[in-house]
């Protein structure tokens, strides 16, 4: 199949007549996709980052779900696209507006008195309810040590004989927080205490967990989550009793995807790019996922005049964080014909990240074992050939089901895209081939208040603008499918 395709794209490239670019800002003509990547520029895509950076100091410091800061940054996008020429509509979906009211507190009542740090110990699960509970606590399945494979709370029988009322001590590992909150409270726990898993001695597994009970959490537990260290010292105490106070808000809202559609263009043809645009409370979200955003907003602003065989569409998702809830509404409230409309999804969830690594969606599954729907494989091996037309190293990530491709993927639309990294850590390799930091995350600000402005790699965003740019003019060019027989 690559082999066929790379012939394809090649006669593409050198033989296609140029797509008159009228009036856009590209202007010439002779060489479209170089034409294009010339005018797609690192400047334009600052200019949205610090739009959303402005918007979230003018509104709290976030823009999350739900939030003003969420509103505004969906008016900007709107105003952005509607004068660059595209059919916009903002598509409304309920969501949980989730914030902190206030410092919450985890402590230790007996058999010793001891307050633990905010921040540094503990932090309130993001969708947590409301709660102020002083009970024993009851560890539930824990498996500690490096190299575990905790399933803690899992399943119900993990909650045998757990005695009602009581503070469930639950260890990170294998399902949602999500399940595990819904299991306690099934077995009449009063509250949940989380801690990070320790599996590995990676940060992201060790510190306060940046994990959420999500948007569909329907318990009325509250819960904080703690560090491996805290959670295995807690385990070890007999007859434990804490406090555990979540000083939170969570509101019934609603909150809305922004689309863009091109005028022109075969309907029955959609090239799909999406990004969310939502950031988490606790930041304003500038790289996660100010970078996807921004990076879209120029594209698409560079790409509008050209008259393309296929149809562009582009997608910025609300309550990503909240567990990728408006794209999955997107996709389950297609039509059958919209759905099959859809040739493809690309997907731009941090791509300008401090410490960057440049990671393709791993479409063959080549590197993780997770095939993505049939013409997955193709759409990574056009962002490899991005790279490495430009001497440029690119490792696959996994379709972890962490980002808005996961409904696409679970509907059969053939998907991809790129990310920088978040909490993972760069390796000596890595550091080799990308240059910044080995032993340190490729985000440090990842879901933090430090996700601002100053936050971005410039290098990797201007390569992965132009990344986007170079693979959807390609697919909105090529008049067979993608996935053709
Ligand atoms: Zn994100």
């Amino acid at each position: 199949m690559l082999a066929a395709f790379a012939t394809v794209l090649a006669g593409l490239v050198a033989t296609t007549a140029p797509v008159e670019a009228k009036d856009s800002g590209c202007g010439r003509t002779n060489d479209s996709v170089r034409k294009l990547l010339e005018c797609v520029t690192l400047d334009g895509v600052l200019e949205h980052e610090e739009a959303f950076a402005a918007i979230a100091d003018a509104n709290g410091g976030n823009r999350a779900a739900g939030s003003p800061g969420y509103e505004a940054s969906a008016d900007y996008v709107e105003d952005r696209l509607t004068r660059a020429g595209y059919v916009v509509t903002r598509q409304t979906f309920n969501v949980f507006s989730w914030e902190e009211a206030g410092p919450s507190a985890l402590e230790q009542t007996s058999p010793d008195v001891v307050s633990y740090v905010e921040d540094t110990d503990f932090a309130a699960t993001t969708h947590s309810e409301p709660g102020d509970v002083t009970a024993a606590v009851t560890p539930v399945d824990l498996m500690l040590g490096l190299g575990n494979t905790s399933t803690s709370g899992c399943e119900a029988s993990d909650f045998a004989g757990f005695p009602a009322g009581t503070i469930a001590l639950i260890q990170r590992g294998t399902c949602t927080f999500e399940l595990k909150a819904e299991n306690a409270a099934a077995a009449g726990a009063s509250a949940v205490l989380f801690f990070n898993q320790g599996n590995t001695a990676d940060a992201g597994r060790q510190g306060i967990p940046a994990v959420t009970l999500g948007n569909d959490y329907t318990a009325d537990l509250p819960a904080l989550n703690a560090t491996y260290a805290l959670g295995a010292e807690l385990a070890g105490i007999p007859d434990l009793e804490m406090r555990l106070f979540a000083n939170v808000t969570r509101t019934p809202t609603t909150t809305e995807n922004v689309i863009a559609e091109s005028r022109r263009g075969d309907p029955a043809d959609v090239i799909m790019a999406g990004a969310h645009l939502d950031s988490v409370p606790e930041g304003p979200g500038i790289n996660d996922n100010g970078s996807g955003s921004s990076a879209l907003i120029e594209v698409a602003e560079q790409i509008a005049k050209l008259k393309l065989p296929n149809r562009l569409r582009f997608a910025w998702w609300g309550a990503e964080e909240a567990g990728l809830v408006g794209s999955t509404y997107y996709v389950n409230n297609l039509s059958d014909d919209g759905l099959a409309a859809i040739e493809m999804y690309l997907n731009f969830d941090m791509v300008g990240s401090p410490n960057y690594g440049l990671f393709i969606y791993d479409g063959d599954g080549s590197g993780f074992g997770l095939v993505g729907p049939d013409g997955s494989d193709e759409i990574e091996a056009l962002f490899e050939r991005y790279y490495a037309e430009r001497g440029i190293p690119s490792e696959p990530t996994a379709f972890s089901g962490r980002s808005d491709y996961q409904a696409f993927i679970n509907n059969g639309v053939p998907s991809g895209g790129l990310f920088t990294g978040a909490e993972g850590v760069k390796t000596p390799a890595q550091a080799e081939k990308w240059g910044g930091v080995a032993g340190v995350a490729y985000d440090p600000c990842y879901h933090s208040a430090c996700d601002g402005i100053d936050n971005l790699s410039h290098e990797a965003l201007d390569i992965n603008a132009d990344a986007i740019a170079y693979v959807v003019y390609l697919y909105a060019s090529r008049r067979e499918a993608i996935n053709a027989e």
